[in-house]
């Protein structure tokens, strides 16, 4: 019998020892299957009170991200406290470093040659790390930075060297395990509901909940059945609805006859939570954005008909003199920590609904999207800054091609094409909700927004920045980022100068273990930042590995003709980007139209 079974049974407590013995057996694994079968016993030993810590630690987190909490720690401190449980003076750490190029490898090898000896050790649980890493991301004021060190030594004191690797492995946020989300709600599926094909159920609450540690915590101790109270609350965002693209006016008349077009506008997509006079703000990525957007906060409650709403609406930088739209890149300016007030009157915003997601206790998601609209029509009044994005229901492609001419005149980027009875599909991208963009039908090619996984040095004009990314698609099956071109057209100095500085901090020694690429990169990345590219065309790659196998035995895909748009999607995480099924979905597009 598996003693962790015994262990996990008569105790309340986990040692820290397990946990870090999974995380050294996925961290040699890269296969998916592997992976899941790694977590599936990792949660069969976990007891169901500590299982939320265990899932928020696997991810690097201490808490959802929509609540905005981070542990602040950078590598310096790390060194400090390395230096100050060991006895060593720092410049041995940093040395060190320089030769692993990982701090928690450094720390496993210096705390393993440790000059001052500890005596009294304390155990060191999950419960104790996950609490002291919540209270270093709490800490503030003028000595935080000498509190947080000596947390994290304290920790360090009672650690051994493997559990020290894993420690600081969470708290810098490297712990590349290639376990994204999915891969987790397999795991727990499988562990608490003995069967896969259940993640759905999982999967459904963490869509009106982004707090994956609940889900696991509720599945944990209460089963599927537990899973069924969760819904859509206030001040907790909703994973959006995605669109699926189409190419031609005549493909939206056939795929959605009983639909609506609407505008689809340029600008950051914000979904809005309001509660009285309280109100948050959530981006794409569902990240807490209400300071970005102070007018929004305090204007918007007046201009909606009821007390407690969650709206969403596309934020359109507007033009203070003319009242045009400007394009998205303009928000920008409200991307900042200091001066937010100067950039709000600098920078009006136009708040464009589009959808409604709860009102007044009652949850909107299974509600009609026609009903939907209505509600939204009677609860908006358009004035000041609120506006309801424009629509006209789909008749004929006639009618469609001059409703794109107006939205792409009013500053828009096409049209977006939505089922009137379709229910509102929290984190899916499905065919209720087609995307029609100005750049298929000028035939500027298809535009994919891409994870940037490496790079190569330019030479001539370009040297001492990179002439060439390597980028990537995300592989929701294989929870992979897999390379799909190399992009060298489309950047101004300007760009390469930025892109360049933006990177410096996600560099890292060896291919990510996520990124999966048979190509050898001068530098490697952190999968984080994405972009925007469009290319003439995609071609079966015998060297790149997006849907790898797929249309093709021993060929992935590959974009031809590649260029930068000169955008950064900083509102798309690496998990937002283009995924290599759309990419199989445009290859397959553009041989029937041949
Ligand atoms: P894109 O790269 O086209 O912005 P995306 O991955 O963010 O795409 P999609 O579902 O593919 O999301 O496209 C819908 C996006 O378009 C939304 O995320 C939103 O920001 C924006 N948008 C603009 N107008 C509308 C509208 N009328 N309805 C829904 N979304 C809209």
């Amino acid at each position: 019998m598996n003693i962790y079974a015994v262990y996990s049974c008569k105790h309340m407590v986990m040692p820290f020892s397990v946990l870090s013995e999974y995380l050294e057996k996925m961290e040699g694994t890269t296969k998916r299957l592997d992976l899941t079968a790694h977590l599936v016993d990792l949660f069969k030993v976990t007891p169901s009170d500590v299982v939320q810590s265990v899932v928020y630690l696997l991810q690097g987190k201490v808490r959802p991200d929509y609540e905005g909490i981070e542990t602040g720690v950078a590598e310096k401190l790390v060194m400090r406290a390395i230096a100050k449980s060991s006895g060593h003076p720092l410049s041995v750490i940093e040395s060190e470093y320089v030769q692993s190029g990982d701090l928690g490898l450094t720390a496993s090898r210096i705390l393993g040659n440790k000059i001052q000896t500890t005596f009294m050790t304390d155990e060191i649980t999950v419960e104790r790390v996950y609490d002291t890493l919540y209270r270093i991301a709490h800490i503030t004021g003028s000595s935080s930075q000498d509190m947080k060190m000596k947390y994290v030594s304290s920790l360090l004191n009672d650690a051994t060297p493997d559990e020290a690797r894993f420690i600081l492995k969470i708290l810098l946020g490297t712990m590349r395990l290639g376990v994204a989300e999915n891969t987790v709600m397999d795991g727990l599926a499988e562990a608490y509901t003995s069967d896969r094909a259940n993640r759905a159920a999982l999967e459904n609450a963490y869509n009106v909940s982004c707090d994956l540690g609940r889900v696991a915590r509720t599945v944990a101790q209460q089963g599927l059945e537990g899973l069924k109270s969760f819904d859509v609350q206030i001040f907790r965002p909703v994973r959006p609805m995605l669109a699926e693209r189409i190419r031609s006016e005549s493909d939206a008349v056939s795929k959605m006859a009983d639909g609506v077009a609407e505008y689809k506008l340029d600008g950051e997509r914000t979904q809005i939570h309001i509660d009285g006079d309280k109100v948050e703000i959530f981006s794409r990525r569902l990240e807490r954005i209400t300071h970005h957007y102070p007018d929004i906060a305090s204007t918007i409650p007046s201009l909606v008909r009821s007390t407690k709403a969650i709206l969403e609406a596309e934020t359109v930088a507007v033009n203070k003199e003319t009242g045009e739209l400007l394009p998205f890149q303009y928000l920008m300016h409200r991307r900042r920590k200091h001066g937010i007030e100067q950039a709000v009157s600098k920078y009006p915003v136009l708040v464009h609904f589009f959808d409604i997601l709860y009102e007044d206790g009652r949850s909107c998601l299974n509600v009609a999207y026609g009903e939907r609209r209505h509600l939204l029509e009677s609860m908006i009044r358009q004035q000041d800054m609120a506006r309801i994005i424009p629509s006209l229901p789909i008749t004929d492609e006639v009618a469609l091609a001059d409703f794109m001419e107006s939205s792409i005149s009013a500053g828009g980027e096409g049209l977006m094409l939505k089922s009137l009875t379709s229910p509102y599909r929290a984190g899916s991208r499905g065919s209720q909700w087609l995307k029609l963009k100005r750049e298929y039908k000028d035939g500027i090619g298809d535009s994919l927004d891409l994870i940037v996984i490496g790079a190569f040095y330019g030479k001539g004009r370009r040297t001492g920045v990179y002439g060439t990314l390597l980028l990537g698609v995300y592989d929701e099956d294989r929870d992979q980022f897999a390379s799909v071109c190399k992009v060298g057209t489309g950047f101004t100095d300007k760009d390469l100068d930025t892109l360049y500085q933006r990177l410096s901090d996600k560099i890292i020694p060896h291919r990510d273990i996520q990124v999966n690429s048979g190509m050898n990169a001068d530098v490697w990345f952190v999968p984080d930042l994405v972009i925007e590219v469009v290319c003439s065309e995609i071609t079966v790659s015998p060297i790149h590995t997006a849907a790898y196998g797929i249309v093709r035995k021993d060929a992935g895909l590959a974009l031809r003709f590649p260029k930068f748009t000169g955008r950064v999607r900083d509102d798309k995480s690496p998990m937002n980007a283009s995924t290599s099924q759309e990419v199989v979905a445009l290859y397959l597009g553009q041989k029937k139209t041949v």
